[in-house]
């Protein structure tokens, strides 16, 4: 850990020269990010393959497109974000002038997941570099040749002393998330997720918290039931189902059950083939602890589609459970696996007691015809975001703040959230000196009556 340590002192004191701060050089960090992003496209690509088994298409969507779009959609817009922002003056402080200044917040450090391992670091260190600090990135380890791509990508764009990426496993996460940082933003389980809020505490860090949950997918009596089917089939079995937002188990109203489960059957087989395990478009799982854990999963339902593996290439098939039981740790755990237990529903009151017993899921996806149906759904469940008749899309839009509430985590980000998420909202009232009227000091001249008027205006 020394090593660790001189190089963050090194960050530090290049953080304090100020060279980080002017806009163009934010800017041009996001062009250089760009233009390197674009030159080892496919070392990338392959990198993802690699580790999850994925297609290039699926790859580029989640990933690298949609970095790509973000370092656009922020170079557009940085110069408006931060430039200081006036807020009204009441009278009772007038003469003045009252503003919002965004400010760096010092060296920032970004932990990441193995589930999406490029676009889940890359995505918040545009708001860090946007935002004018310097970085840590801790990869996960579980993702070893994106780790390794992705460090090749910053060594090769960035100077250590400014961005710097850290291997390294649950040690070294650990050392780091109780060093001084200026931010620490984290993408994780809710487990480490309270081991990073607990280490960080100790210096007073503050942490956003991008954490998993079990994401329900309620779908309504009176749906177009071969979109929804496949809508749902294409978000929950997207990346093998390892996708923090990916639908974990579908809450159907019980008239429409056989028929929901028949098109999704249908949409898996056109999707991935009647031999899914043969599919360029289907993803395996990232290593053997987590094919374990999905494999013993399955005992909490009864397999009505899929349930073929194959360990030693760490295949699960797009699987459709049914008969669930509630008290299975198939449906007290995040799946984060292609397992998708369906469960049904009379009435509201029942889909609030199921999804309770798993509160503040990251997402909720709620298909329906019925306007106040979907409002009483957005209304009564605490959740992070979610889609009326899709799944997974919420992300895409850069101005709809991505992030998750109590267990699911705190603090959101992409687009604008993410350069105010890494940056210091500094408050400034401005006065002066031409008019002094003296009521703020004793002995008071006005009246407890004036002072009252003042304060309503
Ligand atoms: P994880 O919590 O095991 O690991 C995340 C990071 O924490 C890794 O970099 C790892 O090195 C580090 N870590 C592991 N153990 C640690 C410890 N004891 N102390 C300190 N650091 C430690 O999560 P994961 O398995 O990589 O990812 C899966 C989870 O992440 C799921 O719950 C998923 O829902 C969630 N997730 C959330 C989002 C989101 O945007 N909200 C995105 C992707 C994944």
């Amino acid at each position: 850990m020394i090593e660790i340590e001189k190089s963050l002192e090194r960050q530090k004191l290049y953080f304090e020269t100020g060279e980080t701060r002017p806009i163009s050089f934010r800017i041009n960090q996001l062009r250089a990010l760009h233009a390197k992003m674009k030159n080892m496209e496919q070392e990338l690509l392959d990198a993802l393959r690699d580790d999850l088994g994925r297609s290039d298409l699926e790859s580029y969507a989640a990933e690298i497109g949609f970095i790509y779009r973000e370092i656009e959609h922020t170079i557009q817009n940085l110069r408006s974000w931060s430039r200081p922002r006036r807020v009204r003056t009441p009278l009772l402080l007038a003469p003045g002038r009252s503003y919002i200044q965004k400010e760096p917040k010092g060296v920032v450090l970004i932990i990441g997941a193995w589930n999406y391992p490029i676009q889940l670091v890359l995505a918040p260190l545009i708001g860090a570099i946007a935002a004018g600090n310097c970085i840590v990135i801790k990869p996960s380890e579980l993702a070893r040749a994106s780790e390794a791509i992705l460090s090749k990508l910053i060594a090769e764009v960035f100077g250590p002393d400014y961005c710097n990426v850290i291997c390294g496993g649950a040690e070294t996460t650990s050392w780091l998330t109780r060093q001084a940082f200026g931010h620490i933003f984290f993408t994780g389980s809710t487990k480490v997720g309270k081991f990073v809020m607990e280490n960080a505490a100790q210096n007073l860090v503050p942490v956003t918290l991008e954490l998993g949950g079990k994401s329900p997918c309620i779908v309504d009596r009176d749906v177009d039931v071969t979109i929804a089917a496949k809508r749902i089939v294409h978000g929950k079995f997207f990346n093998a189902g390892q996708t923090c937002v990916a639908p974990d188990y579908v809450l159907v109203h019980s008239s429409i059950r056989d028929r929901l489960v028949d098109e999704m059957k249908k949409a898996i087989s056109s999707f991935f083939g009647e031999e899914p395990e043969k599919s360029k478009n289907f993803g395996r799982i990232v290593n053997d602890s987590h094919f374990t854990r999905i494999i013993e999963l399955l005992s909490g339902g009864k397999v009505a589609f899929g349930g073929r593996s194959n360990k030693v290439t760490r295949y699960i098939a797009p699987t459709l459970l049914l008969e669930v039981d509630l008290e299975s740790k198939l449906m007290k755990e995040e799946i984060f696996g292609p397992l998708l237990p369906i469960l049904t529903f009379e009435s509201i009151q029942d889909v609030i007691k199921i999804v309770s017993l798993n509160p503040n899921p990251l997402s909720c996806y709620i298909f329906s015809s019925n306007e106040s149906f979907s409002k009483e759904i957005t209304q009564k469940i605490s959740f992070g975001g979610g889609c009326i008749n899709s799944t997974l899309l919420h992300l895409v839009n850069a101005n709809l703040p991505f992030g998750g509430v109590g267990q699911s985590g705190f603090g959101s980000y992409h687009g604008q959230n993410s350069f105010d998420i890494f940056s210091h909202h500094k408050s400034i009232l401005k006065t002066y000196f031409f008019l002094d009227n003296g009521l703020r000091y004793v002995p008071h001249k006005g009246s407890i009556g004036l002072i009252r008027w003042l304060f309503r205006l």
